[in-house]
Formats: structure tokens, C-alpha cells, sequence
């Protein structure tokens, strides 16, 4: 089977350095918030370019610390898209705030900043675009409107290390930017883990002190925090495959040209790049009218490929008729019904990727 993303391929490639991380950290004793998370957090925030990072238990924690941390609570208005993993707008549900969803961009599948106008009102508290499979949302724009109208800008970059917009990581152009470390992102742990970066030092010790009890020392709560702790195993691991990140983004990034090159005119209209950025290819995701007949004759030929996501967050069970009315984001429906993801990651040998390839021009009926 050739799966659409391979966390184990991505720990056999650096096993001598991640064996020899875990062991380190056994041995040393110390296992919750010690030296391997302060120089991940300082390692990490570097590398994205902002001033100071915090290791978090997840991505979902990340986003309701940082919302927490900027002031978000009940009756307040936080905008997002329902075009996501549903982590985002679960993180805005837990502080009792509600959630306004807003259309996608259908060529890039990220925020449409001019819909995302038309729902700013005096309730609203923030914005949280999402970098959706590795490319940045159109972010001068939304922050031009936030800034204007006096609102945060959280940025949720679960699906983006290191993608750029305009010269700028995402993560750094916000003023919180939010990182899942779950195992299949382009930076994963082996377990869960995620960091929270800013350039605010108030705001940075804030959500420092909230992820543990709200202590700024030992045993005394200045803040009704909680635990949302990241722990030395997996900081010493993602600080071991921090240091390829660069070469593993680059790595999709080739997969994903040549994928352009060979699949023009094939049955799966193939993902555009927004201008004068770079997209990390967390996912190659391609539409197709046919989508669903594509993916099982994929699947024949013993090939993952899958679906990101196939019901937006406003029609999922726990969600329905809350947020937005079934037919009220065309967009994000419609790319529900038709996005595909191919197989991507960066362990994927040219073998498999040709499998990948010849199997969606067979099912388009072109001649390999
Ligand atoms: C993975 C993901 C999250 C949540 O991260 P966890 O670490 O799984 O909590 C949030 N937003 C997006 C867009 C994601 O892809």
C-alpha cells in the first residue's frame, strides 16, 4: 500500500538521531518542561522567525491558549473557516466563544478576505486563518481588516512549517502563530505536541504561565490556567527532525513538481500556487468531478489516496445547523465534494510516486 502520508517513513529516515534523542532524555531523568523544551522553543521560534515559542500538549491547545491569552471568551465572535480540520474550531468552542465560518478562496482553499469582510461586526475578537495543506492564506489583506478595525489575527499553521507569504514564514506575520506537532504534519513528533510563537513578550508569558496551572512561579497561580504541557521525549524528537525540516520541506516540494509535470490535462485538476509565496505541500490535493470513483480506483491499484475533508466543519454531526446553514458556503462545500489528496511525503520514492502517476492516467484513459 502507498500511503498518503508515512510518519513511520519519516522516523526510519533519522532513526540513529532520534534513537539516540530518546535515549538521551531517558537517561537524563528529567521528563516534563525542561531542557529540551526551552531550546525546541527557542530553536523552533528562531526558525520561523518570530522571538519566542511554548511548547503545548497539541495544535488544538496552541490555538485555545493563544485565543484564551488574547482576551477570546463567551459572546465574543472569533472568524474562521469551516474549509478545516475541525481542531479549529473546536479550540474557539472551548472558551465559549462563537465560531463565524466564512467561504474559501476555491482556487487556493483558504479564506476569502473579502468575505471575510462582510462578517466582521463588534463582537468579533479575532481572526484565525488557516494555512490549509501547506500554503499560506492571503494574509495582507486579513491583516489590512484587522488592523483597521482593531482585531488579533491568530494564525492556525498546523499545516504549514515554514511556508512563506511575501519574504515572511506563516506563523510570524500574525500575532500568534499556532503549530500541531502531530505525527503527519510537515514537522511531527511521535506522539502529540504543538508551540505557540509570537513576538509579544506579555503575550508570550501569559501563555506560558496558562499552560501550566497559570504558575509564573512554582506552586503560585497568578492566572486560572490549566495543563497543556509539552514533554522532553518529544521535544528531543522534533528538535532532532527541526534540523532536516528545510531539506523535508524542499523534498515535498520536488514530489509535488513532479506531479505538476506529469498530470496536466488527467482527470484531477491539479493544485494552483498563490503568488509570491511558497507552499510546503503538507498535502497535494487536487479537485475531480469523479472524485470518488478516482480515489476507489486508486485504491485497487493499492494506493491511499484520501480525502481533506470531506465534510466541513458547519455539517458535521456536532456542528449542524449551529454555525452556518447547509448551503451557505458553496465553496467549502463544494471543495468537500471534490478535493483528492495523492499520495505525499518526503520518504516517497520515485517508484511509488510513478505508481501514483500512472494509475490516475489510467483512470483518466491517457497513454503513459
Ligand atoms: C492538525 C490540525 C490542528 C490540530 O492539531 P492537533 O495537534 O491534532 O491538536 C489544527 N488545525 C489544523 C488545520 C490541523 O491540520
Amino acid at each position: 500500500m502507498i500511503l498518503c502520508g508515512n510518519p513511520h517513513a519519516g522516523y526510519l529516515a533519522r532513526r540513529a538521531e532520534i534513537d539516540a534523542a530518546v535515549l538521551r532524555v531517558l537517561n537524563k531523568g528529567w521528563y516534563i518542561l525542561g531542557q529540551e523544551v526551552a531550546s525546541l522553543e527557542s530553536e523552533f521560534a528562531a526558525w520561523v522567525g518570530a522571538d519566542y515559542g511554548i511548547g503545548v500538549g497539541s495544535g488544538t491547545e496552541a490555538l485555545h491558549l493563544a485565543l484564551t491569552a488574547v482576551g477570546v471568551g463567551p459572546r465574543d465572535e472569533v472568524i474562521t473557516v469551516s474549509h478545516t480540520a475541525v481542531a479549529t474550531v473546536a479550540a474557539i468552542e472551548m472558551l465559549g466563544a462563537r465560531p463565524v465560518l466564512v467561504d474559501i478562496e476555491p482556487d487556493y482553499f483558504t479564506m476569502d478576505p473579502v468575505k471575510l469582510a462582510a462578517v466582521i461586526n463588534s463582537r468579533t475578537k479575532a481572526i484565525v486563518p488557516v494555512h490549509l495543506y501547506g500554503q499560506p492564506a492571503d494574509m495582507d489583506p486579513i491583516v489590512d481588516i484587522a488592523r483597521e478595525r482593531g482585531i488579533v489575527v491568530v494564525e492556525d499553521c498546523a499545516q504549514s512549517h515554514g511556508a512563506e507569504y511575501r519574504g515572511r514564514r506563516t506563523g510570524s506575520i500574525g500575532l500568534i502563530g499556532c503549530f500541531s506537532f502531530y505525527p503527519t504534519k510537515n514537522l511531527g513528533a511521535l506522539g502529540d505536541g504543538g508551540m505557540v510563537v509570537t513576538s509579544d513578550a506579555a503575550l508570550a508569558g501569559k501563555i506560558r504561565a496558562l499552560r501550566e496551572y497559570g504558575w509564573t512561579e512554582r506552586y503560585v497561580s497568578h492566572l486560572a490556567g490549566w495543563n497543556s504541557r509539552l514533554d522532553e521525549l518529544q521535544a528531543a524528537i522534533v528538535r532532532a527532525k527541526l534540523a532536516h525540516l528545510d531539506a523535508d520541506n524542499a523534498s515535498r516540494q520536488r514530489l509535488a513538481a513532479t506531479y505538476d509535470m506529469e498530470l496536466p490535462r488527467s482527470e484531477l485538476k491539479l493544485p494552483p500556487r498563490r503568488s509570491g509565496c511558497s507552499h510546503v505541500f503538507h498535502l497535494y490535493v487536487g479537485r475531480s468531478h469523479r472524485r470518488d470513483a478516482l480515489q476507489a480506483h486508486l485504491k485497487d491499484r493499492e494506493i491511499g489516496a484520501l480525502v481533506h475533508y470531506p465534510i466541513p466543519v458547519h455539517l458535521q454531526p456536532a456542528y449542524l445547523g449551529r454555525l452556518a446553514k447547509p448551503g451557505s458556503l458553496p465553496e467549502t462545500e463544494r471543495a468537500a465534494r471534490e478535493v483528492l489528496s495523492l499520495p505525499l511525503y518526503p520518504e516517497l520514492t520515485g517508484a511509488q510516486q510513478s505508481a501514483v502517476i500512472e494509475a490516475v492516467r489510467e483512470f483518466t484513459g491517457l497513454k503513459s
